[in-house]
């Protein structure tokens, strides 16, 4: 069996840890004796800091996202998902007691402080009670493990063997430390600090793969909240556990960096070492870099995100914003899907990418899979989902499409609570949730920073002060241009304003009270330090121009500002029943899809493509066709050969200079495109026709 270089990486990894530790001592060093933003052992501060959730309140469209939420399997999973009703194992029961239900925590604590809801408080606070009330003596916490039933007695550290699989403890740690955050309940710090001392002691009988590779690939998660407690406690311990971690799991970070197991995972589908291409597993290792460079201040992390990420997209990436991931990372091409696992475990990794490093192409990614794939992949009550989209999708039904899995009965593109795998039925919920937790962060100079934007309403404390402030952020963004940021204080205050201007955004208008203030060109972040009053206003403009990108198979795809669009296709529901899997829908159109758009038109896109602004983005809106509030009219031609084969629409290969050189009918057709994140089935890469 062939060794791929990258998969000798185990011994490299001991090599590597060490001559990391040497290199961050020389750059800690470097960094301590010449910058502030460096604490002592290398630990960097954060360049945005996280606010607790229930600082902010979404608004306008973005509530309504989450009020579906809660009325649907977010506010109600626990009802009717029988992982987590029956039994319950993080209730002490012999149920499920593995990822899914701290999943589904992970996105209903804070969906419950963003909406401020007394009812899902106090339905998730059973969970978190029953897991604070229950840690053993030694530290150990969860399910009451089948050893300890056996014996009757508690995990030590003296038998971590008795203990159970890391990883669900590392989700339930992310739902803790969000919980603490909104509430400051004082079991939490002691709680989690009694954990990572048992976590010290027990590593090395007990290391991080020992019962499941999950854990060994998604380690980062937990060094991630210790290293959140350090920034609490400030316990040296709290590191030592992390770089334990960081040496028993998978090697992300060098893996981004040697670029061989990016180009390896474009080519091998086969059985080797196929976790480290798991879609799920890449989502969440974006963050190792992250953790790591913040713990070590190794700046060679910052590189390895930043080539790890562009070689991913490059390679793999799809024009909603993700890299493939069915299972496997599958290359670019416009047939290939995503897990819906794989698109919140990636969002949640680059929130955290923001907050460390502070770096404006992560926030352009963020709202680049926020506002297309994300909502394309859940129905409009948000109780079915697709286990895998498809960019280029004409019909949603069963099969086996391009997917390599495992799995029978061919459920793994339909709408269904329960088809496919069950993960993204728990996992799902943290995606708009997080998203709306992280929509303003904290400067260390006591400002505020708006990176990625949405209607909500801000209170927190700012300036040497601590002075109250409320900010209204008032706008239909991703649909409109302008974002109003209205300020409420009762006493006059300084502080700096960060915002954000998008890389997609060649000329960034600001307005300081309806005056004309500056003007910023796309992708940095604009900083406005002043002494502000009561009433101040502030407008940023981003014009939105209409722009052509190239995908796999050298296709193309339309843009305007943070939005992909798609070719919108009449959808007819079937809903229909498996035995196994239960109700899903199928999808189907009787639209005509097989268009190629003309070549005038992809080379002058801003002149050429109408831009038409058909509803408004009400307070009831939903990510659907009928709400969709923009449309493209574009104009293309048939390409007649162009036909579904196996499910899928293989992608007609265009040549170097983007024509595609088969057979084209004459007419030309103006086609309608909508958003992405508004449609269910679409072509978004497009060949090229003359
Ligand atoms: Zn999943």
């Amino acid at each position: 069996m062939v060794e791929f270089p990258l998969y000798k990486s185990e011994k490299r990894k001991k090599i590597n840890t060490l001559q990391n530790f040497f290199l961050s001592f020389i750059v800690s060093y470097a960094l301590c004796t010449s910058s502030t933003a460096q604490t002592a052992g290398g630990f960097v501060k954060e360049k945005y800091m996280e606010l607790p959730v229930n600082a902010i309140k979404p608004k306008g469209w973005l509530l309504n996202q989450l009020k579906i939420m809660r009325e649907g399997s977010t506010g109600h999973l626990d009802e009717v998902h029988n992982k987590i009703k029956n039994d319950n194992g993080w209730l002490g029961g012999k149920g499920d007691g593995w990822e899914e239900t701290p999943y589904w925590l992970d996105g209903a604590v804070p969906l419950a402080y963003l909406l401020d809801d007394k009812d899902l408080k106090e339905k998730v606070l059973r969970y978190i009670n029953w897991t604070l009330d229950n840690q053993r003596p030694s530290g150990y916490f969860g399910p009451i493990t089948k050893r300890e039933r056996q014996t009757g007695r508690k995990v030590t550290t003296d038998s971590c063997q008795d203990g159970e699989d890391w990883w669900p403890k590392m989700i339930m740690l992310k739902v803790l430390q969000q919980y603490y955050m909104a509430t400051n309940d004082p079991r939490v710090v002691p709680f989690m600090t009694r954990y990572f001392q048992y976590q010290l002691k027990t590593l090395k009988a007990c290391p991080i793969p020992k019962w499941t590779e999950w854990a060994q690939s998604r380690g980062a998660d937990n060094v991630l909240i210790a290293q959140w407690l350090y920034g609490v406690t400030k316990d040296p311990s709290l590191l030592r556990v992390a770089e334990l971690i960081h040496a028993q799991s998978f090697a992300w970070s060098e893996w981004f960096l040697g670029r061989d197991w990016v180009i390896s995972a474009a080519t091998q589908q086969n059985h080797v070492r196929w976790m480290t291409r798991h879609g799920v597993n890449v989502g969440m290792g974006i963050k190792d870099p992250v953790v790591h460079y913040q713990r070590t201040g190794d700046t060679i992390y910052l590189k390895a995100l930043r080539t790890g990420f562009n070689d991913l997209m490059t390679l793999h990436g799809l024009p909603f914003g993700v890299f493939s991931a069915d299972e496997d990372l599958h290359g670019n091409d416009p047939t290939q899907g995503t897990e819906l696992c794989a698109i919140v475990e990636a969002m949640f990794s680059l929130e955290q990418a923001i907050g460390v490093t502070g770096e404006t192409r992560y926030m352009d990614a963020l709202e680049r899979m926020t506002f297309n794939a994300l909502p394309a992949q859940t129905t409009d009550d948000y109780n079915n989902k697709q286990y895998f989209q498809i960019a280029n999708q004409v019909n949603i039904k069963r099969g086996v499409f391009n997917f390599s899995l495992p799995f029978e009965r061919g459920m793994n593109n339909v709408l269904g609570m329960r088809s496919g795998y069950t993960c993204c039925l728990a996992n799902m919920h943290q995606g708009w949730t997080k998203f709306t937790s992280h929509l303003w962060y904290a400067t260390p100079d006591k400002g505020l920073a708006a990176l990625h934007f949405s209607p909500n309403q801000l209170k927190t404390k700012v300036g040497d002060d601590n002075t109250e402030v409320t900010i209204d952020e008032v706008t239909f963004y991703p649909f409109s241009s302008t974002i109003n940021f209205l300020i409420s204080l009762q006493r006059e205050v300084s502080f700096p304003l960060h915002l954000r201007i998008p890389a997609w955004c060649k000329e960034a208008g600001i307005l300081l009270n309806g005056q004309p203030f500056r003007k910023g060109k796309g992708g940095q972040i604009t900083i406005i330090s002043r002494k502000w009053k009561n009433g101040d206003k502030v407008t940023l403009e981003l014009p939105m121009e209409v722009s052509t990108s190239n995908w796999g198979r050298n296709s193309r795809a339309v843009e305007r500002g943070p939005l992909v669009y798609g070719l919108k296709l009449e959808e007819h529901w079937q809903k229909e029943t498996d035995e196994k899997e239960g109700d899903y829908f199928n999808v189907l159109t009787t639209s005509a899809w097989n268009y190629g758009l003309i070549d005038s038109i992809v080379k002058q896109p801003a002149n050429a493509v109408q831009v038409r602004e058909i509803k408004p983005v009400g307070e009831n809106f939903v990510w659907n066709l009928a709400n969709a509030p923009i449309e493209l009219k574009v104009f293309g031609k048939k390409i007649p050969d162009w036909k579904v084969v196996n499910d899928v629409a293989p992608q007609p290969v265009t040549a170097r200079d983007g024509l595609y050189m088969g057979r084209v009918e004459d007419k030309a057709e103006e086609l309608t495109l909508v958003p992405y994140g508004c449609t269910k089935l679409r072509i978004v890469a497009f060949p090229v026709v003359r």
